[in-house]
């Protein structure tokens, strides 16, 4: 099977390169910002919303004014207002309204809302956003990893060191090239962080998969608050805990962050501190999250999930902590594209379906379990004494394999 993916690097750029990265990176805000102004304009006047190709041409000239964005590498600019145009779609399409955040800050501020500040609708970009970000496409080996030394290690793994990759108008920059990518790439996203690191990311097409094997097992999947999931085998993924561990930390460099004096230098300090910390913590959900995805699809050819409604969840307060913690939309998303690459069947069981309330050996339904509270499922009709959550589990198996059959 053929598939598409990113590769991700650490990259180091010197002084020089860091400077000729910054001015790229305006290059594509002072872009972003002309044509989004102009067509803002356009807008008050009724008149239609340029489209890329008209952009495109304006952009032209828009050079020939402004010599320096020619320092930029040119495909940069390009993609910028295929992300524009792209951004434009999609609001057009999506529904119509103000988001909770934004009703909350007018109400705060007592300022009136426009059309622009509707949900979707593309907004300025500003040299403070916390990250900055760029995309270069790929045209005849203008991007290239200069590989120095292969090694692989006793164990097989891969290992490279001084490798460099050459990117343009920048040319040779060090990167931690920790796996080789493969398939062909299309572009590469240069990206600094809000810790200030910079890295990259090659976006490869037509990658060779293997497929895993088929198991003839199936499986329900129950995701829990308590644990992160429970399985129709009766298998817990206990919950990581790290957020919770470093959360004491985190609120105490916040603190300090809204005690600095704003525009300071070192407000900017403790802001690329507090950062790392919000860092540490993603990554290891994001580790812990890959590695129980893939192992599910390695073991299970159907795979049934129950459809929560992530975003109803989080509406309550005190569930929502747990549920940001735990990464269920990551996790959900991942089993997709796995499964999709292995072909392996991943599907969602409707969430009104009532798989904790009924008993999973005779049918029954039962009352008692609405309360969250009560761990064990106890059944009155035929004297099932069951943990909650596997009970749980089991049904969903029940429902998915009778949807597909
Ligand atoms: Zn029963």
């Amino acid at each position: 099977m053929r598939i598409e993916k990113g590769y991700k690097y650490r990259i180091q750029p010197n002084k020089t390169q860091q400077e000729q990265f910054e001015t790229m990176f305006s290059a594509k805000r002072f872009v972003w910002n002309h044509f989004l102004k102009l067509n803002m304009e356009r807008y008050e006047k009724k008149e239609h919303l340029l489209t890329y190709n008209k952009m495109s041409k304006l952009l032209t000239e828009l050079k020939a004014n402004h010599p320096w964005l020619y320092q930029c590498e040119k495909s940069i600019l390009q993609n910028t207002l295929k992300d524009l145009a792209g951004a434009y779609s999609r609001f057009n399409k999506g529904p119509k309204k103000y988001s909770k955040k934004t009703l909350e800050k007018a109400a705060r501020t007592g300022k009136a809302l426009t059309f622009y500040d509707q949900e979707g609708h593309p907004k300025f970009k500003s040299c403070r956003d916390l990250v900055q970000s760029c995309k270069m496409s790929w045209t005849g080996n203008n991007i290239e990893v200069k590989e120095k030394e292969i090694q692989y290690t006793s164990s097989g793994k891969y290992r490279k060191q001084n490798c460099k990759i050459k990117l343009p108008k920048v040319k040779d920059v060090k990167i931690a090239y920790s796996r080789p990518y493969q398939g062909r790439m299309v572009s590469a996203f240069v990206t600094k962080e809000s810790d200030g690191k910079y890295y990259i990311s090659l976006c490869c097409i037509e990658i060779e998969h293997e497929p895993t094997a088929a198991t003839g097992a199936n499986v329900g999947i129950d995701m829990g608050l308590k644990a992160f999931y429970y399985t129709s085998d009766k298998e817990v993924a206990e919950n990581p805990k790290y957020y919770r561990k470093y959360e004491k930390r985190m609120i105490k460099e916040q603190r300090k962050l809204s005690r600095r004096q704003k525009g300071g230098k070192n407000r900017n300090r403790q802001r690329v501190k507090v950062s790392r910390w919000h860092k540490r913590v993603r990554n290891c959900r994001k580790d812990f999250i890959h590695r129980l995805s893939t192992s599910l699809i390695h073991r299970y050819d159907q795979l049934f999930i129950e459809d929560l409604n992530v975003k109803g969840m989080m509406r309550s307060r005190r569930l929502a902590k747990s549920i940001a913690d735990a990464g269920f939309s990551d996790f959900v998303r991942q089993l997709e594209y796995k499964g999709k690459w292995n072909y392996k069947l991943v599907r969602k069981v409707d969430r009104f379906y009532a798989s904790s309330q009924i008993c999973s050996e005779c049918g029954h339904q039962s009352e008692q379990t609405k309360d969250l509270s009560v761990r064990q499922y106890q059944c009155e009709e035929c004297g099932l004494e069951i943990d909650r959550d596997f009970n749980a589990a089991i049904n969903i198996l029940r429902e998915g394999l009778r949807i597909v059959s």
